[in-house]
């Protein structure tokens, strides 16, 4: 399969230079020039099947050409070493539970699928050397990146996070792993640490003399492997006998996830329709109202791993829908909730259902309930487990939370970090070094 940019520039590029690279050198997107329709006999038997199986089946038809079977048989099965449990909330309304991986979030998919496809390029080239993958975090993408490429020969992971400004949980995710995993402790912001990235990936003498790589939400092989999400979630509810005009619905931030579900429906996944739900960060709801594209700065919010201004893959639902804002309509709408909305809802499911949900997750929810139409049957994405957030979920819902075995076991490790200034000319310099090693 061959991959072109969205910004129309750039064709031809291959499976593994679309990985390595991440963007396209003309600044969009990639994607691939083939999107494959599954035969009705996949359809048709899907509940029957394990969320593996159904995983290789939609990897063959985004990967097939350029991974041999055994190999992306081994990289699915692998990444999906946990359950993604379709679970009732109330009546027509389903959580599909994407929190279960090793570190309680739903870019672990995307990040283990990455890891190991990146690592069976090196393999088989054999060409020697390390790559060497750059990372900024606010949080929540460093621990899922450096867990999910925790021990693969020969890449290695260097984490920047903002010093001081993410949560206890998510520092102890990724400072104590060890071994290829290097979490460096940056005396700046957020923006500093997406700086600093930038600026080595552009540094001439920095990529004359070592192989470096991103692994954020852009690169194809981190967001297509989301779409098993949804054919899983699908082949739930037709186990359940509910697959008649069922409705996704999605808390969206950069809109990887989404876009994945929307390459499912491309690829003949019978869902009816989709909503991406957001938070105060309502820039692809405006879009749907006006037919106009307004990025703007973002706003914190309680559901902060959504607070986007400029949702990077928005670029990639106008190129699936040929620019047509009356067809992206049709398969899909919006809704926005503040955080008093959202601490509501949060407080609503809890009283009605019994069910804690985090902050992205109760704008699923919500949207949900605020858009289903009789006869519909909904699922929304638990994109993360509450306790990830454990503060605020226990004061809205004024209760104790427990912390999963596996949450708890991060917290026990040693912090190890490097501390870094904001300076590029730092940052290099320890890059430099780390070459000789
Ligand atoms: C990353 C993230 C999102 C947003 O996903 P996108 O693919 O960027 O739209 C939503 N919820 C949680 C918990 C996340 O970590």
């Amino acid at each position: 399969m061959k991959y072109y940019s969205t910004n129309k520039k750039v064709s031809g590029v291959t499976l593994e230079e679309a990985v390595v690279k991440g963007l396209a050198s003309d600044k969009g997107l990639f994607m691939p020039d083939e999107i494959i329709t599954l035969p009705q006999s996949f359809y048709d038997n899907i509940d029957k099947m394990t969320f593996q199986e159904i995983a290789f089946t939609v990897a063959c038809a985004f990967f097939g050409e350029d991974v041999e079977a055994s190999g992306l048989k081994k990289i699915v099965y692998d990444t999906l070493s946990f359950d993604v449990p379709l679970v009732k909330i109330e009546d027509n309304i389903y959580s599909l539970e994407l929190f279960h991986g090793p570190t309680l979030a739903f870019k672990d998919v995307g990040a283990r699928f990455m890891s190991r496809l990146l690592g069976y390029f090196i393999k088989k080239e054999n060409k020697g050397g390390l790559v060497n993958v750059l990372v900024a975090t606010s949080g929540d993408t460093g621990s899922a990146v450096a867990n999910g490429f925790l021990g693969v020969d020969g890449i290695r992971v260097f984490v920047l996070y903002p010093k001081g400004k993410v949560s206890k949980i998510q520092e102890c995710q990724f400072t104590t792993l060890g071994k290829n995993i290097t979490a460096l402790e940056v005396d700046g912001n957020f923006d500093d640490c997406q700086r600093l990235v930038k600026s080595a990936f552009m540094d001439a003498e920095l990529n004359a003399n070592m192989k470096l790589t991103s692994a954020n939400s852009i690169n194809v092989a981190r967001f297509l492997p989301q779409a098993f999400y949804y054919f899983y979630g699908y082949a739930q509810l037709k186990r359940l006998g509910l697959a008649e005009n069922s409705v996704i619905c999605v808390p969206s931030g950069n809109f990887g996830n989404i876009t994945a579900g929307l390459f499912g429906k491309k690829m003949g996944l019978p869902v009816k329709r989709f909503i991406a739900a957001n938070n105060s960060n309502d820039i692809f709801l405006q879009y749907l109202n006006t037919g106009v594209y307004t990025p703007r700065p973002s706003i914190p919010t309680l559901a902060n791993a959504m607070d986007v201004g400029d949702p990077s893959n928005f670029a990639r639902v106008l190129d699936l829908y040929k620019g047509s804002h009356k067809a992206i309509c049709s398969e899909i709408s919006g809704c926005r909730y503040s955080d008093e909305q959202i601490a509501t809802a949060m407080r609503n499911c809890y009283k009605a259902n019994g069910y804690i949900l985090d902050p992205h997750g109760a704008c699923g929810w919500q949207a949900l309930k605020d858009g289903l139409k009789p006869g519909e049957t909904g699922i929304f994405l638990e994109t993360a487990h509450p306790a990830k957030f454990l503060d605020k979920v226990e004061s809205i819902l004024d209760t104790k939370i427990e912390i999963p075995q596996k949450l708890q076991e991060f917290m026990k490790g040693t912090k190890q970090s490097v501390p870094m200034t904001k300076e590029f000319a730092d940052f290099k310099q320890f890059l430099l070094k780390q070459r000789m090693l």
